[in-house]
């Protein structure tokens, strides 16, 4: 049944009851009239009452017609005798069914007492109900001091084996997953129990995931909260819900306790951002304290999780407390393998899909955005009605999930059509023209998110350090789209502006950073960073305006030195550059092997950038 079928249900049966309530108070509409004694007396001698009921003083008379009077006769005197001396006459009243109702103690009471319990009992009803209304508001009160703490399902526990990759990880997990099954063999050693474990590292890398799988090596309950739930409007709640998390946790030991995102409340105190809150300050304490409070053989481990560990307070990271750290980092091209092969599992793939090149092509993702891929890709092959999942379904969604959905509706012009074609070609033929840049894997002319086109290049191995020449290599591609609609227009769209915009950044990076410019091995400018997310939080200049006007005289050399040799290179090979343009006019979109096949008849050589 419908919730407003039901209210509606309640709110009739509440009407029904309360009218019926009213109409017990009220009585009847026809209330019988009340006569005096004298008009009695001339109504029994016209004939007209047929019965008289006395009960007690009360005389309830029927009339002959039907319709019913009450009357009230005199206390002291019986009432033959009291219609007597009204001069009642004999013979009519013979005819007049008299009857006297001898009262039982029992009726006399209840005549008395139904109303005003009837009326308690219902008053007592009203205030049960809204008794309860408000006891259900007080729990509620109560319950902000209790966590939100959530225990995980016997049924769906993961494994070591459900985790990919993360080899130093799980090493050092192990030892805790040994401790949590057999603690006496460590502390016959007198060895002191680690309490708690950080695992940092970028979003989606699995830390809840491997976290997990302890729980469900050592077979003991995983409970889960996230530490920004500790933390609400009321001052004093987050201590209070940390209290809860570790009693309940205590009392299901040996267990694991997860926080996740532990920097929502562990960041260090005093620090600027976001101004000191009381509250914060207060649950990290709480925290603290409770793992101080574990005695030497508590079977409780913390596992906390964070993406910025750079921020936490120091005094979490002290020994007793989360003194081991574990950091999980981006998989690398063997480990996304792997992890797209658990992902894989359950579904159905088509004989040639070589997982492998997937990996190849989609290095910086992370362990969720994996999953996420095999799903989009599994999502494309039902609605291509396909019963298995093919490899042009998995490299379409490892895009998807870089660029957003692609977006073939979007109608563009014949004439926006070329511009985007040469502007691509620009960047995919410089790609291809300089030494040092990174293999081109596709070039398209088909919008995706906020890109126009695209031409993508990735590194053929994991990357983790990057020359100066291979900056260079980056810039000058980056150039290729503006100024290929340079020559072959005689005109620039807006479409290069990202480019530009990006180009500038690299260069100025190169420049203030890395020290790859003329004004030599100096880093100009301080920056606090955010570990994972390499965003620069504050940039504090501490150079003067002379050095400032040579940093931007320096950026400015490096990026026209980057657009001369891309103009270089298109220049001397207008030729190729027509011919990628005219085939993505055509085509649309160029795999790698495309690429390198309209290229090949031109034999290009590549030059330094
Ligand atoms: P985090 O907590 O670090 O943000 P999660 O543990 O929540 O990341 O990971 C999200 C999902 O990504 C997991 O549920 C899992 O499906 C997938 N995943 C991440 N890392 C791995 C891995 N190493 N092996 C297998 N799956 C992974
Ligand atoms: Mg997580
Ligand atoms: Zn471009």
């Amino acid at each position: 049944m419908s919730n407003l079928t039901k209210n509606i249900i309640w709110a009739v049966i509440t009407l029904i009851v309360i009218s019926l309530v009213f109409s017990y108070f009220v009585g009847p509409q026809t209330q019988p009239k009340t006569l005096n004694l004298d008009q009695l007396v001339a109504d029994i001698n016209a004939g007209q009452v047929k019965q008289i009921k006395v009960n007690g003083n009360e005389l309830d008379i029927t009339m002959t017609d039907g319709s019913a009077a009450i009357a009230q006769k005199e206390a002291e005197s019986g009432i033959s005798d009291t219609l007597k001396n009204l001069g009642v006459n004999q013979q009519a009243l013979q005819t007049v069914d008299l009857q006297v109702v001898n009262q039982s103690g029992w009726q006399f009471w209840a005549g008395i007492l139904v109303d005003p319990i009837l009326t308690l009992l219902i008053i007592g009803i009203l205030f049960w109900f809204m008794f309860r209304q408000a006891k259900t508001g007080v729990n509620q009160a109560f319950n902000f001091g209790r966590s939100n703490l959530k225990l995980s399902n016997v049924k769906d526990r993961v494994f070591f084996k459900d985790v990919a990759g993360l080899r130093e990880a799980k090493e050092e997990l192990i030892e805790v997953v040994d401790f949590l099954k057999n603690p006496q063999k460590f502390l016959d050693l007198g060895a002191r129990i680690p309490r708690g474990i950080l695992l940092m590292g970028p979003p989606g890398t699995g830390k809840t995931l491997v976290a997990r799988a302890v729980a469900g090596e050592s077979n003991v309950p995983f409970f889960y909260i996230s530490a920004s739930e500790f933390v609400e409007m009321f001052v004093g709640v987050g201590a209070s819900r940390t209290r809860d998390a570790f009693m309940q946790a205590k009392r299901a030991a040996p267990a694991i306790l997860f926080i996740d995102e532990i920097d929502a409340v562990g960041r260090q105190r005093g620090a600027g951002m976001g101004g000191g809150s009381d509250e914060r300050e207060q649950t990290l304490n709480q925290i603290l304290v409770e793992m101080d409070g574990f005695d030497r053989d508590t079977r409780v481990i913390v596992l906390a999780a964070t993406n910025r560990p750079d921020i936490l307070d120091p005094a979490l990271l002290r020994p007793g407390r989360f003194d081991r750290r574990v950091i999980l980092d981006l998989p690398d091209m063997n480990d996304r393998e792997a992890i797209l092969k658990i992902h894989a599992e359950g579904k159905t793939l088509e004989k040639d899909v070589d997982l492998r090149r997937v990996a190849a092509r989609t290095p910086g993702f992370s362990g969720a955005d994996l999953a996420n891929l095999m799903n989009e890709a599994a999502i494309a092959s039902a609605r291509h009605n396909k019963k298995s999942i093919g490899q042009p379904e998995l490299l379409e969604a490892a895009e998807k999930v870089i660029m957003g959905p692609e977006r073939k509706s979007r109608v563009i012009s014949q004439k926006e059509k070329e511009i985007t074609a040469y502007h691509e070609g620009g960047h995919a033929l410089v790609a291809a023209s300089v030494k040092d840049a990174d293999p081109v894997q596709k070039v398209s002319i088909i919008s995706r998110g906020f890109a126009g086109g695209y031409t993508m290049k990735l590194p053929s191995e994991d990357q983790h350090l990057k020359t100066r020449n291979q900056f260079l290599a980056d810039l000058s591609m980056m150039m290729g789209g503006y100024v290929s609609e340079k020559l072959t227009f005689g005109d620039i769209s807006t479409g290069a502006s990202n480019d530009l915009k990006e180009a500038s950044e690299l260069a100025r990076r190169m420049v203030v950073k890395y020290g790859m410019s003329d004004l030599g091995p100096i880093v100009f400018g301080k920056t606090e960073q955010m570990m994972f997310l390499g965003q620069e939080i504050s940039n504090e200049k501490n150079y003067s305006e002379r050095v400032a006007s040579e940093i931007d005289e320096q950026v400015r050399k490096l990026l026209m030195h980057a657009h001369d040799i891309a103009e270089k290179i298109l220049k001397t090979h207008k030729a190729a550059l027509k011919k990628i343009a005219d085939t993505l006019i055509e085509k649309e979109v160029l795999e790698q092997d495309d690429f390198n096949a309209v290229l090949k008849p031109f034999k290009i050589k590549p030059i330094a950038a």
